[in-house]
């Protein structure tokens, strides 16, 4: 029996897949927070793995913007910030996985903006109160299309770094994430049955900034991909 809506469903948010016509419908964006020790530092958050845990927050999947996008400068902000992080792609479901059986789980890999309005969230932060206005708003998870993993693997290194009109702003390496591919896939599995369509937002490296109307950032991942953004006038 096909269902009556109201009103027509939104549409499926769906990202372009290297090697094919077929796109990747997106069901749900995780992010991992202060995934590169630079990064939490200059967030005044150092992490010690040693006592620590990942921790997540979470966009909606109608957030998803791809590569090549102008998207007008956000509302309610004097701060918006960029966040250059690999995504992962996830394939296969998997719950309570093991780490050696975490690759299984990867369909591919994609370069992404975890686009956040800065002030807004460190407001969330200081009150205690949740970081949605600051993270989850339209058009703020920007991705490139996805890399099937195939020869790749589990990603364990390789450039990753941003540039702002041609500047460089951050520049790391994916051996420098705290918590790997494998342990994230396995910690966050711990909590959610992870669903073919899920994107996990890996962290960003140190030198996150603002941006302003009219300025064009640039994004590279080794063997992934080059994500651009174009940042329009505000609405
Ligand atoms: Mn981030």
């Amino acid at each position: 029996m096909t269902a009556s809506y109201l009103f027509p469903p939104a549409p499926t948010p769906s990202l372009p897949v290297v090697g094919t016509d077929q796109r990747f419908p997106v069901h749900r964006i995780f992010c991992v927070g202060r995934n590169y020790h630079a990064h939490a530092i200059e967030m005044g958050r150092p992490v010690d793995k040693a006592t620590g845990k990942p921790f997540y927050f979470t966009k909606a999947a109608s957030t998803v913007v791809e590569s090549g996008a102008t998207v007008a400068y956000p509302p309610g902000t004097a701060n918006y910030h960029f966040e250059m992080e690999l995504v992962v792609a996830i394939g296969e479901a998997g719950f309570r996985v093991a780490e050696s059986d975490a690759a299984r789980l990867v369909y591919g890999y994609a370069a992404g903006l975890d686009m956040t309005r800065r002030d807004l969230q460190l407001v969330a932060r200081e009150q205690g109160r949740p970081w949605d206005l600051g993270k989850d708003f339209e058009q703020s998870a920007v991705c490139t299309p996805i890399v099937p993993q195939g020869s790749l693997g589990v990603l364990t290194s390789g450039a990753i770094h941003l540039q702002v009109n041609g500047e460089t702003k951050q520049t790391a390496d994916l051996n420098q994430l705290i918590w790997n591919i494998p342990e994230l896939l396995a910690d966050l599995s711990q909590y959610y049955h992870l669903q073919p369509g899920d994107l996990i937002y890996t962290g960003t490296p140190e030198g996150v900034g603002a941006v302003q109307p009219g300025d064009v950032i640039t994004g590279h991942i080794d063997q992934v991909g080059d994500v651009t953004l174009i940042i329009g006038q505000p609405e």
